[in-house]
């Protein structure tokens, strides 16, 4: 079980620097507000031990006691985490053509659970011109409005937490890996509640190296296209270092260097790129923009994928060894950085109510030995 610090979440994690603005925090209370890609406390609460700290992914994240609760054993130092099985996939026959990100699995799965009724509804992300704009979706068909992947870091834990006060449950969701590990905590009911039941049915992560800054995004990109013509953003797989945003009858290109510098903080920080406390993770597959790589974690998430597949929603294949190989040697090399940089900035088992993560002196040696050589990966 999470070891619960009562503490200040404003002096923590926003001052510091750290928030990434997943939304954790909001429609738990009147004081945190979320507006235009910032979170900010309205007024000073006097609560010292209040869910928003419990719930948020940057700060006294016990990476074991996370292992412990969602699959029964302690986290180590393996690069993609704890998970039972790893495929290549993408949608299946079941699933209509749409505007996907890659294969289209995290639509079909997302699909598939709300027309058998397996989730109630789904929060998703969709976007207006450049804003990410988190919902609860809850008819099949409105899925595939909101596919493509918006690289802002998003509140959509936000429209968790507002759909739950609406007394929703079974529910799925999309999410980055740092709103994966605040809704794990969240499902850790840290504050004992006694009629506490966990809101989520399916969790489905995303692979992340990094986000974009929703503010500093917007105001690169309005000095070059219109934003309201913007169709599709993309980051191809390396060796490409681009952005590509996609308008009706243009491409524009942008270097990755050029983006780089739009990139918060906190995502140097932060050690999780295959979303490891997920049911499911998903990314792009490497040298095929148009397929994906899946990890299954948990019992629910592989009775819900194994099901999809059966019922010819998603398409499973066996993964190519070299494929999983790259793909641990990134994951592998993005721990080692963060933690590197948590440890150098006393957040790594730093001062009670402060510290980001918590790890034993075992399991990092072994991260920091595991990551040394330098990965080509998205960035
Ligand atoms: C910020 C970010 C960084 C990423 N970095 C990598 C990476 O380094 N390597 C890699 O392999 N893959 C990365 N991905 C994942 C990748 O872009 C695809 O989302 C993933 O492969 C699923 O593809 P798909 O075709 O199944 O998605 P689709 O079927 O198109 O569905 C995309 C889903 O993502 C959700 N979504 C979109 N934007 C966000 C957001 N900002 N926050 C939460 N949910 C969102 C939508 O609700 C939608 O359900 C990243 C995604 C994001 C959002
Ligand atoms: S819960 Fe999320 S939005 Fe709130 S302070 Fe923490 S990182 Fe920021
Ligand atoms: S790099 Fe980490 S902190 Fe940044 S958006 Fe991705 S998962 Fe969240």
């Amino acid at each position: 079980m999470k070891q619960f610090v009562p503490g200040d979440l404003d002096a923590a994690v926003i001052q510091e620097g750290l928030c990434i603005g997943c939304g954790a925090c909001i429609h738990l209370c009147p004081y945190f507000q979320s507006y235009r890609g910032k979170t900010a406390r309205l007024f000073p609460c006097t609560l010292k031990e209040g869910r928003c700290f419990a719930y948020c992914p940057k700060v006294e994240v016990d990476l074991d006691g996370i292992s412990r609760f969602l699959f029964g054993k302690r986290y180590d130092s393996a690069p993609l985490g704890t998970y039972r099985s790893i495929h290549v996939s993408r949608a299946g026959e079941k699933v209509k053509k749409s505007s996907f990100q890659a294969g289209g699995t995290v639509s079909a799965l997302m699909y598939f659970a709300l027309r058998e009724k397996l989730i109630r509804g789904a929060i998703l992300t969709g976007r207006k011109e450049l804003l990410p704009t988190p919902q609860l979706v809850e008819k099949p068909a409105a899925v595939f409005r909101h596919g493509l992947s918006k690289y802002t870091a998003a509140p959509t834990l936000a429209a968790l937490n507002e759909a739950i006060e609406k007394g929703c449950d079974n529910l799925g969701i999309v999410v980055t890996p740092c709103q994966a590990t605040a809704v794990a905590q969240m499902r850790m009911n840290p504050m004992g509640n006694p009629s506490f039941e966990d809101p989520t049915a399916l969790v489905i992560g995303l692979f992340c190296t990094w986000a974009l800054d929703f503010r500093r995004f917007e105001a690169f990109l309005a000095q070059e296209v219109p934003l309201k013509e913007i169709v599709r953003i993309d980051i191809p797989p390396p060796p490409a270092s681009v952005l590509e945003v996609y308008l009706q009858d243009e491409k524009l290109v942008f270097p990755l260097d050029k983006i780089r510098p739009l990139v918060p903080d906190t995502c140097g920080y932060c050690p999780d790129m295959t979303a490891e406390f997920a049911d499911l993770s998903v990314g792009v597959l490497e040298g095929r923009g148009d397929m994906n790589t899946i990890i299954i974690r948990t019992e629910r998430g592989e009775r819900i994928a194994r099901e999809a597949e059966r019922q010819g929603y998603i398409i499973l294949e066996e993964m190519p060894q070299e494929n999983r190989e790259h793909l641990e040697w990134a994951a592998a090399n993005k721990k080692r950085r963060g933690l590197l940089r948590s440890r150098e900035a006393g957040k790594l088992n730093g001062e009670e109510g402060k510290t980001y993560m918590r790890l034993s002196a075992e399991v990092i040696d072994e991260i920091l030995i595991n990551g040394k050589e330098d990965a080509p990966c998205h960035t």
